[in-house]
């Protein structure tokens, strides 16, 4: 399927908000664009193909050139550049991005070792002089046109392309920056234009012919524009998102409150809840092993969701809430992931289309975009840098809401599997309840059983507990608390008891 109809078809299945589908790339328009940029090119007497030959390879930093292979025709191009396209940042707001090809039209016949490049070339300078012999370019200021560097502009004239020159001062004040960011310094068009105002020696001067085309810039322009639209929706949807998991926070945090009876607080179904929540791991899959996090893509996130509230109606806790207002305020727990879950859907596509229609150009037209234009733009959205959204949610919901409850897992002894009251914290760091800590002794244990941490058994006496982790306990696991204590007691009992049995036989 068409990725046009595919992008159309998403916008319409997950049920994307009007307001967002305006703000999305409009693909179709801008493929349209696409054909005007070849049709322009074309005139000019360059195809796809023919510029393939002509221009530079922009993504080869040391110098190295590629080798293209071309109908069969294989070549490597270490020949003097001919064609040049250039990306430039403006201030203009109505034209951010300002796209410029430059063509040398002479060159000396002994510098090109491939004939086939020094043949396209030469059909390339005589169209272009042909086009420039037009009536339109009777000019003064073009009199010498071959000591000079001159811009022309492609312009429409009803459904006719022309040629009109443009003044070679006019590049720089349209740049509107004094130094403007350019992507090959090297060869920066702006460095092109100091030296030719320089007197140079004629025998060095090139004839250089810089061309701005028509609906290059208005796909930029364009595609600049729907990239700031979606920067728009991003700041917004998070920001509402935000006062969701806020909210929610809220309402949590009174309605699992440890500070009154156990009869009228959600708190253990909340935990529960929330248990089931970090299980399902819906956004990021946590590797164990590295304690590093990959974030999962929407179609997976959508599944996990699914899962995540299959599980919940299966345990049935929602049904077991003391307050009414638990399950309003879960619902909007569900439906704020929803719409998390929504925004992220909506990233991918875009993020994909925006991928998608460079690769079209560049495929259309050679013109080699499709690195350079994200690398140029990238700093001026956050559609694309930042941390993603999935990421910033996540760690607010994690930190304003997730947390509010603890979690068994992070209290429980790693000897006895239960609660670790009263928590004796060793030097090295690990945790142990009082009763199994007085085992290890009595087992003559000297080093931490988790770390081999030496004599950390030894040396642990009451100074060791842990006051503060012992207090949340009692506040937060009150029945799991009470379950050890009574354990205890049990064991304790026994031990008496057996003792004095021992002293009955
Ligand atoms: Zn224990
Ligand atoms: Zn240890």
């Amino acid at each position: 399927m068409k990725f046009a109809k595919v992008l159309q078809q998403t916008l319409v299945e997950e049920d994307i908000p009007e307001e967002w589908v305006e703000a999305a790339i409009k693909y179709k328009s801008l493929k349209k664009c696409i054909t005007k940029v070849v049709r322009e090119l074309k005139f000019l007497g360059l195809e796809q193909n023919t510029l393939k030959f002509l221009l530079e390879d922009p993504n080869s930093e040391d110098g190295t050139k590629k080798i293209i292979e071309v109908d069969q025709h294989e070549t490597l191009p270490n020949n003097p550049i001919i064609a040049e396209y250039t990306l430039t940042k403006s201030n203009d707001k109505s034209k951010p991005i300002l796209p410029y090809l430059k063509i040398t039209l002479n060159y000396d016949d002994d510098e090109y070792t491939d004939d086939h490049i020094h043949e396209v070339g030469l059909q390339l300078k005589h169209k272009i002089e042909m086009l420039l012999n037009n009536d339109d370019f009777a000019d003064d200021d073009h009199e010498e046109p071959n000591t000079e560097q001159q811009v022309i502009e492609i312009k429409e004239e009803g459904d006719k392309l022309i040629l009109s020159p443009q003044t070679t001062h006019s590049i720089p004040s349209r740049l509107g920056s004094p130094e403007p960011f350019e992507l090959n310094n090297s060869k920066s068009l702006d460095k092109t234009i100091t030296e030719t105002k320089e007197p140079v020696p004629k025998q060095s001067k090139t004839n250089e012919i810089v061309i701005m085309l028509n609906s290059d810039t208005k796909f930029f322009q364009m595609l600049n524009k729907e990239l700031e639209s979606l920067d728009d929706l991003k700041s917004k949807e998070e920001s509402n998102l935000i006062s969701q998991v806020d909210s929610i926070s809220h309402s949590v945090k009174s309605l699992s409150s440890p500070n009154v009876s156990l009869k009228k607080t959600d708190l253990y179904k909340w935990r529960e809840l929330f248990k089931i929540y970090l299980d399902s791991e819906v956004y990021f899959k946590y590797n164990q092993t590295n304690s590093s996090a990959s974030e999962r893509n929407a179609e997976q996130i959508k599944k996990n969701l699914q899962e995540f509230v299959n599980r919940v109606t299966k345990s049935g806790i929602t049904d077991q809430f003391k307050k009414k207002k638990s399950l309003a305020v879960f619902n909007q727990f569900i439906s704020m992931n929803y719409h998390l879950l929504k925004v992220l859907q909506f990233q991918s596509i875009n993020t994909e289309a925006f991928r998608k229609i460079l690769k079209k150009f560049d495929k259309q037209t050679s013109l080699n975009v499709k690195n350079r234009f994200p690398k140029l733009i990238n700093d001026d959205h956050v559609f694309f840098s930042g941390a993603s959204l999935a990421q910033s949610i996540c760690y607010i919901m994690q930190t304003s809401v997730l947390t509010l409850i603890p979690q068994l897992d992070d209290y429980t002894c790693p000897i006895c599997t239960s609660v670790a009251f009263k928590p004796i914290k060793l030097s090295c760091g690990h945790v142990f309840c009082v009763r199994c800590l007085v085992k290890l002794k009595q087992q003559d244990k000297s080093n931490c059983p988790i770390c081999r941490h030496e004599n950390a058994v030894v040396k642990a006496d009451s100074t060791n507990l842990d006051l503060k982790s012992m207090a949340l306990m009692k506040t937060y696991f009150p029945l799991e608390v009470k379950e050890k204590l009574k354990e205890r007691d049990k064991e304790r009992y026994d031990e008496v008891v057996g003792k004095e049995k021992c002293i009955i036989m």
